[in-house]
């Protein structure tokens, strides 16, 4: 997927734009990261991009180097702010049709606080 076929109507542009509320636990120039509304963990943190990114082979393939530093150092941020070192924690991103993703802005969900159980139900 191309950034040129990114939908600026999605739920998460209207978060970075500050159209819609989320509960913000950490923000930097390039990262926004907020609580997931439907939380599957005790700790469930949602992990974005504030540019326009549709997914992970988007942005690896289209953004700067610091925009992915800044991934790399919010994901050291939510692991330190929730405490998930001690006991871990699992990071998803969803890709498209196969990987059922719902919302069309890059995303990774920090998961931890509890066993989070098998990767796949399968
Ligand atoms: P996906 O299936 O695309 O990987 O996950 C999208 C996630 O976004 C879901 O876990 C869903 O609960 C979350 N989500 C959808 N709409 C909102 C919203 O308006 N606010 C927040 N905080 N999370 C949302």
């Amino acid at each position: 997927m191309n950034s040129r076929n990114y939908n600026d109507s999605n739920i998460f542009a209207k978060i970075i734009k500050g159209e819609v509320k989320a509960d913000i636990v950490y923000e930097n120039e390039n990262v926004m990261c907020f609580k997931d509304i439907s939380p599957r963990a005790p700790v469930h943190i949602l992990i974005i991009p504030k540019n326009r990114y549709v997914d992970l082979s988007d942005f690896s393939s289209n953004s700067k180097a610091v925009e992915q530093l800044s991934i790399f150092q919010a994901f050291s941020e939510i692991i330190e702010k929730f405490n998930l070192e001690k006991n871990g924690y699992r990071l998803i991103s969803n890709s498209g049709k196969d990987g059922r993703q719902e919302v069309p802005h890059l995303h990774f969900h920090m998961l931890g606080g509890k066993d989070i159980g098998k990767m796949l139900s399968l």
